[in-house]
């Protein structure tokens, strides 16, 4: 699921919950559509078909049977002689009326059974009728009464048989109005579930979007801000959605590779690019940084000056490119003789300065001596020549009472100490030891 949500981009994401959201209004459309087809138009067209082809037909028959019984009794009495007329007619509707309802009549065997048995009871008085209007005026008086009777009989059978018809139509069409009418609930329920399951997906779907969304985004924020703070070590952590983890991503590339401009500027300013040393912005940096120290911990810290001697006299002899490669070889020789921890400048144009942390007076001027003897008896070389060079030193060390320029004054004095008692040696400064206290 995880490596899912990493992969899969934000846009595929949009789409599954567009199709999720939309699956239920889709499966309740068209199931509400069959179910409103099958289960309530149907049955409603059943109620229409029944109510027009059994039941109305059914009653018209009812009627019809009533209302021939008058003509014939009339007629029988003697008061109506348009009688038998008057029955014909009726017999011909009645008649019609059979014609529509039999072949549609496909309710059930019970009530077609009970149809046919009042067709078959119309017909027995349909003939006692028919006898009865056609008797001679002689044969009346004998046998109207029979008939009459007979007549009266078959229709109330054929009556009760119908009104049984109707009855069952009356269940059948019921029936099938509840089935429709629950099936139309049915269909309504089904879409309103359906409906609040789209609603609610669509609404989750918005919700978890736009959580992951406004998490990743204010991490990206949080991230811009704090780099333009000038942090430069912080990453943007985003894992979902892809799109914008690249960004994250790019982002974090970018920032890598600004830092590392960024510190090769910064090296770049505190850098001489002759002797690859470390230069006097360095040194006035190292020098604060220092004092911190020695007050804070109350740590000694010596300091080095050293001198090129008659160095002008080497540009002057062998040229000021062969003055450079000696300033680089010093560089160089520096370098070897040194504690890890012990740092060179070069500060001014011949003039090196180098710090010593953690250093008495003692191992300074041993250090110093050190350095001395490497220049002196390391092999300069400029083309064809050899150039000897020899330096100057003035050592000096930290107490409380000094700040950083009496430091420096301290051990500037005592290289001045050391050009006048003759060069190439190293002098320790008058307030951490001994003035004029010669090595060499
Ligand atoms: P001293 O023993 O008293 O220190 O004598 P010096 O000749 O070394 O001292 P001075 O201050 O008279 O001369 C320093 C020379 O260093 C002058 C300048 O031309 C030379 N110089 C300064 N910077 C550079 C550089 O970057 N390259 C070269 N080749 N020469 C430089
Ligand atoms: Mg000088
Ligand atoms: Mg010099």
């Amino acid at each position: 699921m995880i490596g899912l949500l990493k992969t899969r981009s934000f846009r595929f994401w949009i789409g599954l919950y567009a199709v999720l959201a939309l699956l239920p209004i889709a499966v309740s459309a068209i199931a509400g559509f069959v179910l409103l087809n099958q289960s309530v138009i149907v049955p409603f067209e059943n109620v229409a078909e029944q109510q027009r082809y059994h039941a109305g037909p059914t009653q018209q028959l009812s009627i019809l049977m009533k209302d021939t019984l008058a003509p014939v009794d009339e007629f029988a009495s003697g008061a109506n002689p348009t009688g038998p007329l008057t029955y014909r007619r009726l017999r011909e509707q009645i008649e019609a009326e059979f014609a529509i309802l039999e072949p549609h009549f496909h309710i059930e065997t019970g009530a077609r059974d009970l149809l046919q048995r009042a067709r078959e009871d119309w017909i027995a008085a349909d003939r006692s009728a028919t006898e009865l209007i056609s008797l001679s005026p002689s044969a009346m008086e004998k046998d109207a009464g029979r008939l009459m009777r007979q007549f009266h009989g078959h229709i109330a059978a054929a009556s009760d048989k119908l009104s049984a018809v109707y009855r069952l139509i009356s269940v059948a069409i019921s029936a099938d109005h509840d089935k429709a009418v629950l099936y139309y609930e049915r269909s309504i329920w089904i879409m309103g579930i359906a409906g609040a399951a789209s609603f609610i997906t669509t609404l989750s779907g918005i919700f978890l979007v736009g959580r992951i969304m406004t998490r990743s985004v204010n991490r990206l924020v949080d991230g811009a801000e704090r780099f333009a703070q000038g942090e430069r070590d912080y990453r943007i952590e985003i894992q979902v959605p892809p799109e914008l983890r690249r960004v994250a991503e790019e982002f974090n590339r970018m920032i890598g590779r600004i830092k590392m401009s960024e510190t090769a500027l910064a090296d770049l300013a505190v850098r001489d690019s002759l002797t690859r040393l470390l230069n006097r912005r360095a040194f006035e940096n190292a020098l604060t940084e220092t004092f911190d120290r020695v007050q804070r911990l109350g740590e000694t810290t010596a300091l080095l000056a050293l001198d090129i001697d008659h160095f002008k006299s080497i540009n002057d002899t062998y040229g000021h490119a062969a003055g450079d490669v000696v300033l680089q070889e010093i560089g160089v020789v520096l370098g070897k003789n040194l504690r890890s921890f012990d740092r060179p400048f070069r500060v001014g144009g011949e003039e090196f300065s180098v710090l010593l942390p953690g250093t008495t007076i003692a191992t300074a001027r041993e250090t110093a001596e050190r350095l001395r003897k490497a220049i002196e008896n390391h092999q300069f070389r400029y083309g064809t020549d050899r150039i000897d060079v020899t330096v100057s030193l003035g050592v000096a060390t930290t107490n409380t009472e000094m700040d950083r320029t009496s430091l420096v004054e301290a051990a500037d004095s005592a290289l001045y100490e050391a050009k006048l008692n003759g060069r190439n040696r190293v002098e320790v400064s008058i307030g951490a030891g001994r003035k004029g206290d010669k090595v060499a």
